[in-house]
């Protein structure tokens, strides 16, 4: 059974929706659990555009927040709370592999149309993990 689980969280409201069964799957498989959120960098026009000196460090902090937060709903200390700053796929797949985990948790929209074509973080996970992929289906927005 999984002895190390990966929960790949977007820090949205889809969080809350994806928590019970995160909870489920832990307990079923008393497995360890490791959380990461990924911030992707901005391009250096940004800046100039938000007018925010450094808008990356302040995503950063709320990330770290949130998944403080997440953390403590779920028990999970801070070492096993990974933020990443980078391309959300790679540096998903990279942790996953690098802590050694064997099945990565994330959500998925059902998609249609370009965005389908062009690919979700989930598919992307899904097409790149050496490791198994449980991904849970959102509820369409309404
Ligand atoms: P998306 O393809 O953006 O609809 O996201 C699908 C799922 O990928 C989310 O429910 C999360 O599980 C995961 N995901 C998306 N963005 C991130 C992120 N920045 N960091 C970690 N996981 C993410």
């Amino acid at each position: 059974m999984y002895k190390h689980i990966l929960f790949a969280t977007d820090l949205t409201e889809d969080t809350e929706y994806l928590l019970e069964k995160v909870r489920t799957m832990r307990s079923f498989t008393g497995a360890k659990l490791s959380l990461i959120h990924v911030v992707e960098p901005l391009p250096g026009y940004s800046y100039a555009y938000l007018g925010i000196e450094d808008i990356e460090g302040q995503l950063l902090t709320e990330a770290r927040q949130s998944i403080e937060k997440l953390g403590g709903k779920l028990n999970v200390g801070s070492g096993d709370q990974y933020i990443e700053v980078g391309p959300t796929k790679t540096k998903i797949l990279k942790t996953a592999e690098d802590i050694g985990v064997d099945l990565i948790i994330c959500g998925s929209h059902g998609r249609h149309g370009l965005s389908l074509l062009l690919g979700s973080t989930a598919n992307a996970i899904l097409h790149g993990a050496k490791c198994d992929v449980l991904t849970v289906r959102l509820p369409e927005e309404q």
